[in-house]
């Protein structure tokens, strides 16, 4: 990484494809591989890869385990990591940071312990249209566990929540309101702090999903208010297998462990137990060691470069994607336009439908020219079912992507669109 720029000047991509070494290579022969499929999942720089070798082949062992050498720098790597993780969030304790598989294994942790004693029936989730199946599907479970009821926060035609009419679905049977930062379809960035601001006064407790925003904008979970907020590592420069529950201490306390097992015990009796304190209670078993260390490796290196610049980075491709693709013949782009809510209102992905041909269609013709992409329902069908299609095509950008990239996107759909005429 040349860091030769000011903090505050504008990211170049240009200066950091040497740390992304999967970038480099051609695909069906000669055609540069553009990769704009990081909202599934990121690529990760050389530094993180070389956290994993360095954490194998030097400093292994379980952790908070052994009274060995390994055991005890692998916890110290482990818990440094927690701390990046703290800081990288803004949280105010360490120890209010879980270790999880994921986003999904978060945000199913807080249905499954804080839900199942706190939710009854008759109780309202609050949800929105535009969330992944992450977080629909643990709540909808729930509801079937307890008897809760299920409820949407309206959304604009464009893909804005209607956060003026929250009081209204804040009522006092509502227990719980889950969201998402920024839309893994539409690409929207939602106020947060306005709808944590909102429920709090409610006495409603909120969880955040912050798969998307994490990785691409700063965040504080103590400004923007929030009680739980989950993201995973491998979207963010780091590993598969690793992710974060972010807990309020007060709330965390409060809760009983879902998962049982070893490392989240204090003591175990003949027929009961007592859980350990925070964060041990919510880490059951072995923990994702070396993609914790890594994590924290990603965070190192996202924060050398900067979140806000990241974040104009990608701003600035989704003008350019938006200016670009709007003049493509029989083209619906998907969410709030830029042009006309200002960048602020985007994150860096834009999906799209053309009338001609199919999602997956594109996404393969794109790809035979060396354009990644994503087709289908990106884990938001009912969103898809409201926006009245089937499937969508997603194009998602981070750091390492390049205007020109951009610009091989808009040129291949364009001629994809051609052949289709
Ligand atoms: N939430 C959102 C908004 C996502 O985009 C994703 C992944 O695509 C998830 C949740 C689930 O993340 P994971 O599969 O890492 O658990």
């Amino acid at each position: 990484m040349r860091l030769a720029e000011a903090n505050n000047a504008a990211l170049l991509p240009e200066n950091l494809r040497d740390d992304f070494p999967i970038l480099a290579q051609t695909v069906h022969g000669d055609k540069p591989l553009v990769f704009l499929d990081s909202a599934a999942s990121s690529q990760r720089p050389r530094q993180v890869i070389d956290a994993i070798v360095h954490c194998y082949e030097h400093d292994y062992a379980n952790v908070h385990r052994g009274i060995h050498v390994l055991s005890e720098r692998a916890t110290d790597g482990y818990e440094l990591a927690r701390r990046k993780v703290k800081e990288f969030i803004g949280a105010e304790h360490a120890h209010e940071v879980i270790f999880t598989a994921g986003t999904t294994a978060s945000i199913n942790t807080v249905a499954r312990s804080w839900g199942d004693a706190n939710v009854g029936a008759g109780d309202e989730i609050l949800l929105t249209p535009m969330e992944h199946h992450s977080n629909l599907v643990p709540w909808f479970q729930l509801a079937e566990r307890t008897g809760a009821v299920v409820r949407h926060l309206p959304m604009t035609a464009e893909g804005l929540l209607e956060v003026d009419r929250l009081g209204e679905f804040l009522t006092d049977k509502t227990k719980l309101v889950a969201f998402t930062a920024v839309s893994n379809t539409l690409g929207t960035v939602n106020p947060v702090a306005e709808i944590c601001r909102q429920a709090r006064e409610a006495g409603v407790v909120t969880v955040v999903d912050a798969a998307q925003s994490a990785p691409h904008m700063a965040t504080d979970v103590q400004a923007l208010g929030c009680d739980f907020l989950a993201f995973s590592g491998h979207k963010l420069c780091g590993p598969s297998g690793v992710g974060v529950l972010y807990g309020r201490e007060a709330l965390l306390e409060a809760t009983p462990p879902f998962l049982g097992g070893g490392s989240m015990i204090n003591r175990v009796y003949d027929d009961r137990f007592t859980p350990a304190d925070l964060p041990a209670k919510f880490e059951a078993g072995t923990p994702p060691i070396a993609p914790a260390i890594a994590l924290g490796a990603a965070i190192d290196y996202l924060q050398a470069i900067g979140l806000e610049r990241i974040h104009a980075h990608e701003q600035a491709l989704v003008a350019q994607a938006w200016e670009r693709l709007s003049a493509i013949e029989g083209i619906r782009l998907l969410g709030p336009s830029p042009v006309e809510h200002g960048a602020d209102i985007r994150a860096g992905l834009v999906s799209f439908v053309l009338d001609r041909p199919h999602a997956h269609d594109i996404a393969q013709l794109l790809d035979n020219e060396g354009v990644a992409v994503r087709a289908g329902h990106h884990c938001t069908q009912p969103l898809h079912d409201r926006l009245g299609i089937t499937a969508s095509t997603r194009a998602s950008f981070y750091l390492y992507n390049t205007p020109a990239e951009i610009d091989a996107l808009a040129d291949a759909l364009a001629g994809v669109r051609e052949r289709f005429k």
